[in-house]
């Protein structure tokens, strides 16, 4: 098993009670640079095609950490959210994979 491929990914992932879209794009806004977007209002996540699937999963770990808050109404520092993100992905790596 590897990191899913972008269809293996579920359309939506339950986060406490609200289901998050999954969306895949090719960019994000007119930033070239963004890999990763969660809002709640439509609860959706989006993430970039490009870049290796672990890359992309670690991103979408951040954008959950993301939706983990706002659903818990729970403020995180961000570099927390890329500390976990990463550590989260390197577990799975490390474990799952
Ligand atoms: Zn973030």
């Amino acid at each position: 098993m590897k990191f899913p491929t972008e269809r293996q990914y579920p359309k939506t992932i339950k986060v406490r009670n609200t289901h998050y879209k999954i969306k895949f794009v090719n960019q994000i806004g007119k930033d070239k640079l963004t890999v990763g977007l969660c809002t709640s209002d439509p609860p959706t996540i989006t993430l970039r095609r490009r870049g290796n699937r672990q890359k992309v999963f670690e991103t979408m770990c951040h954008e959950l950490l993301h939706a983990i808050e706002f659903e818990h109404r729970a403020k995180v520092k961000h570099k927390l959210i890329y500390l976990f993100a990463k550590a989260i992905t390197k577990i799975i790596r490390d474990n799952f994979v």
